[in-house]
């Protein structure tokens, strides 16, 4: 069994580990110290030859992404921190913020400096009130103690942060809505290319970096690329926040290798499943990956072992489901999650999102048909790829998956026909009206 691993997760358990004076005695801001006498290629080049892998959900490299922003500034270069941490199942980055923030603070201007970047925003979650108050007291801690503003730690390099808060829109999360969020518009995502390094916050190069990918930043600096690919595997090296939730015995972060069993995660570190139940399916990285079945527990957590079950490493947020789980129920719940969260531009998200949920729910009711069941993979097939962002893909993902690996349960729940108690109008879906009533319109 893989030992928990205190790297991110040091302070997590320290008493006002908050707070600057408590940061500092364990070692904090000692790897900006050292990045600020580096040069900004040697940072770079660090961070790259780690290998560390963006912890927001698309895994690309962190050292390859900053290297696409221009070597010779010719407009203000910008660093944005997504804390906009909203997809179901995580809770990372939250627990960061809360109760380590200065860590955060540390990997933001290590980053800044990177891509020669004079200013950094962080786009904090509406919902994190806490977080958002203990940020903006450990910016202000560290302001006061030379970390943040000018002429950092004394070496003449100048770097400011400003928090930003977001009013609760998930859709805000994905990078590009989040800059037009940031910029005070309506957090609409942008069509890509141009791409953010080109074509960031206010028309400037900009890098969009998760908040658990900035505060592993540090540690590397701090102890070197080789120390840090001595964890984790070839191509997903290093420790990562490993969030478990649904049905096991102790819920909460795990810090571990990536690679780690998912089987060791469930039933070594967050003690398996309560009454000794079995599992019936796992979520692996977010509501948005696609759903594992028992028989795959055995998959290695990281990129390329997740890939191997045609799924994904998303946010390393693990939702557990025992055998009683009512997987048609689970399907159109994070249906109507996803329609509620459609920013609403292109049509076969806008569509085909309200359109899923009605379908399912018409099913769970028991008025379903067994044609619903390709035609909601059709409206899936619809919608994947053919959007401006990446949010298409993941509200089609869990229906073609938790469909195509569980078809019984949902075949079962069809012949069954009705008898079954409808589960009512959810708030802010369908204005509450009954689902399983409305006519499902799928053709023009
Ligand atoms: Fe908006 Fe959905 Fe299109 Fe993304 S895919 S831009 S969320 S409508």
């Amino acid at each position: 069994m893989a030992e928990q691993i205190r790297i991110i997760s040091k302070n997590f358990e320290v008493p006002n580990a908050e707070t600057i004076d408590v940061f500092i005695e364990r070692g904090g801001y000692e790897g900006l110290k050292k990045a600020l006498r580096l040069t900004v290629e040697e940072v770079v080049e660090v961070v790259k030859a780690s290998g560390l892998r963006g912890r927001g959900g698309a895994g690309f490299p962190t050292g390859v992404k900053w290297s696409f922003m221009p070597k010779e500034p010719k407009k203000p270069h910008y660093l944005c921190c997504n804390a906009d941490e909203g997809e179901p199942g995580t809770f990372k980055d939250r627990k960061i913020i809360e109760t380590d923030p200065h860590s955060l603070i540390e990997g933001i201007i290590i980053g800044a400096y990177a891509i020669r970047s004079k200013l950094a925003f962080v786009y904090v979650r509406g919902e994190f009130g806490l977080g958002y108050r203990r940020l903006s007291a450990a910016l202000e801690e560290a302001r006061a103690r030379g970390f943040v503003g000018q002429n950092l730690d004394g070496t003449g390099h100048d770097i400011d942060i400003i928090l930003y808060r977001g009013a609760g829109a998930y859709i805000c999360g994905e990078e590009t809505a989040l800059m037009e969020s940031l910029e005070g518009k309506r957090g609409y995502p942008r069509p890509k290319p141009p791409f953010p390094a080109g074509y960031g916050v206010y028309g400037c190069p900009t890098t969009v970096n998760n908040v658990e990918t900035l505060c592993t930043v540090p540690h590397i600096i701090k102890h070197g690329a080789d120390w840090y690919r001595s964890m984790g595997t070839k191509a997903s090296p290093g420790t990562t926040l490993f969030g478990v939730s649904g049905h096991v015995n102790r819920p909460g972060l795990y810090e571990l290798p990536l690679g780690t069993p998912l089987r060791e995660i469930i039933y070594e570190h967050a003690g398996g499943v309560p009454g000794g139940r079995k599992i019936k399916g796992v979520i692996p990285g977010g509501s948005s990956t696609p759903i594992l079945t028992a028989e795959m527990l055995d998959t290695p957590m990281d990129h390329d072992g997740l890939r191997t079950v045609s799924s994904l490493f998303g946010t390393g947020a693990i939702i557990v489901m025992d055998e009683t789980t009512d997987i048609v129920a689970v399907t159109r719940r994070i249906a109507e999650f996803y329609h509620h969260e459609s920013c609403g531009q292109c049509t076969p998200c806008r569509e085909g999102s309200g359109w899923i949920p009605q379908i399912l729910r018409r099913i769970e009711a028991g008025q379903g048909r067994m044609e619903d069941l390709d035609l909601l993979l059709s409206i899936c097939a619809n919608m994947e790829g053919r959007t401006i962002c990446p949010f298409g893909d993941a509200a089609a993902w869990p229906i073609r998956y938790n469909i195509s690996r569980f078809r019984a349960d949902f075949e079962e729940r069809i012949r069954r026909g009705s008898g079954l108690p409808d589960p009512g109008p959810v708030p802010g879906v369908l204005g509450g009206r009954r689902a399983d009533l409305i006519p499902v319109q799928v053709s023009a």
